[in-house]
């Protein structure tokens, strides 16, 4: 039966009931045209162009992507036909080197790079790619992407970040990120502190419960333990973030919730299954805590629809499984179109840079960004060197990604 039958229907049987019943029914359907206006505003905002390049009237065809190794980081070296080259540091996960070389690589080989782009969505139907979609997909496309990115800049004398957006900020705050889900409450606090100590950052995130773990804790009590411990081990000044990565069902996700609002802790992450988007939305509806997800996620349709109904307060793709900075920068602009921070999710030792380049044109990145290293051994590789100035990382100045000498970085690396 269609809508309006069911109207014509619920009209002509008359009646208090019946009366109850076409309220609701005019109300659901309001709200499915709010609904829709939203989503089709949303997939406008989606489809504008992110790429700015200047000045580039011949074509940039690209003549080679090579996966080169010196041991301790892969990388993916671009070269244009006119000898432009570009480099992207990859996030680990070996296992995808064969999707990089048989189902990514051959699509990008010969293609004017100005059109990059477009490329995302074609590589993405090319031979039957979408059938991967996720991950294994996603962080291919997003090394020959970066690279892509990289070589567009230094043509261009522009960073990555001016390639796709206005600067809005030269540093970023950012919050020092903790792994461990084996440390007791008393173990943790004192983890977090030297991570405070060792990197001068003005906030943290911790794990709490067990990781996809259907509402069991990692060891028993220890996120009703940590919680409050946090605050009194570390101080009103520290800004407080939790990461459930996905342990909870909703009503488990709401207790938890309220310990963490009770000690103003700055944004909960993943409460409940990743890719279950309405158990999600409860608990956002519940808590007045900002809820933070999206690092699995690799679908512009469901991003889209997760913003347009709220599921989160606070997006965060992850800049190598959801395809790059492009795409990323989408979801960004859709969800500040409703008034949503977009806080990366970063992966690999170097997506820190990714992160900064993204944070440097991004109006909404809420107050703190995800660090957890790197800045020791990546740092130097930039003119100026990347640095920690006050709980904030310094964003790369220079063309592309920045890396002064690629020749230098390349040296002694050898084809994977
Ligand atoms: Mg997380």
């Amino acid at each position: 039966m269609d809508r309006r039958h069911f109207l014509e229907l619920g009209v002509g049987i008359g009646g208090t009931l019946v009366s109850g019943c076409g309220l609701k029914a005019n109300r659901a359907q309001r709200i499915r045209e709010a609904d829709e206006a939203t989503r089709t505003a949303l997939d406008q905002i989606a489809r504008d162009p992110v790429l700015r390049l200047v000045d580039l009237e011949s074509p940039v065809l690209i003549d080679s992507i090579q996966l080169v190794s010196d041991g301790r980081d892969t990388f993916v070296h671009v070269r244009s036909k006119d000898g432009a080259q570009g480099l992207s540091v990859t996030n680990g996960r070996a296992y995808l080197h064969e999707i990089l070389r048989k189902c990514v690589i051959p699509y990008f080989k010969g293609k004017d790079a100005r059109d990059l782009e477009a490329h995302l969505f074609e590589v993405y139907r090319h031979g039957s790619n979408y059938k991967l979609q996720g991950l294994a997909l996603w962080c291919p496309v997003a090394w020959v992407e970066m690279a892509i990115l990289d070589m567009l800049g230094r043509i261009n004398g522009r960073s990555m970040g001016q390639l796709l957006g206005d600067p809005v900020r030269d540093a970023v705050p950012f919050y020092v990120a903790s792994s461990r889900r084996d440390t007791t409450p008393e173990q943790e606090v004192v983890h977090l502190q030297s991570l405070i100590d060792e990197t001068g950052a003005k906030a943290v995130k911790y794990r709490v419960g067990g990781r996809m773990s259907r509402n069991e804790d990692s060891l028993p009590g220890r996120t009703e333990g940590l919680i409050p411990l946090s605050r009194k081990a570390l101080g009103d000044q520290i800004a407080i973030h939790a990461d459930a990565n996905s342990s909870y069902d909703a009503s488990h996700a709401i207790e938890v919730g309220r310990m963490l609002e009770a000690i103003g802790a700055e944004h909960f992450e993943e409460p409940c299954p990743f890719d279950d988007l309405e158990a999600t939305r409860q608990v956002t509806q519940a808590l007045t805590i900002p809820i933070a997800g999206g690092e699995q996620e690799f679908s512009e349709a469901r991003f889209r629809d997760m913003i347009a109904r709220r599921c989160v307060d606070i997006t965060q793709p992850d800049l190598h499984y959801y395809g790059g900075m492009i795409r990323s920068t989408r979801v960004a602009r859709m969800s500040a179109a409703l008034g949503m921070p977009t806080t990366v999710h970063i992966s690999g030792g170097f997506g820190f840079v990714y992160m900064l380049h993204f944070a440097s044109f991004t109006p909404d990145i809420g107050p703190y960004q995800e660090y957890k290293t790197g800045v020791e051994r990546y740092g130097k590789w930039f003119d100026p060197a990347l640095e920690i100035r006050d709980g904030a990382l310094t964003v790369p100045q220079g063309p592309g990604v920045g890396i002064k000498d690629i020749d230098a970085v390349l040296k002694g690396a050898k084809p994977v």
